[in-house]
């Protein structure tokens, strides 16, 4: 499974990142870094890691 989301997705069209990872763990994980890095969000609340997550897209799932 690969878990993908585009910023412009998520609503930050300015920036052109996307954050990619093999699993939800790992993909949180860079979603946390990248905020911090290219977006000065020290600590992203929930409410914020929800909406990225459901902006994420899943590849690898059988029949899609
Ligand atoms: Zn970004």
């Amino acid at each position: 499974m690969t878990y993908e989301v585009y910023c412009k997705d998520a609503g930050a069209v300015s920036c052109g990142g996307h954050v990619k990872a093999e699993t939800e763990e790992e993909f949180k994980q860079k979603v946390v870094e990248h905020l911090k890095a290219k977006h000065g969000v020290d600590t992203p609340n929930d409410t914020l890691m929800a909406y990225l997550m459901s902006a994420r897209r899943e590849e690898g799932k059988a029949g899609a």
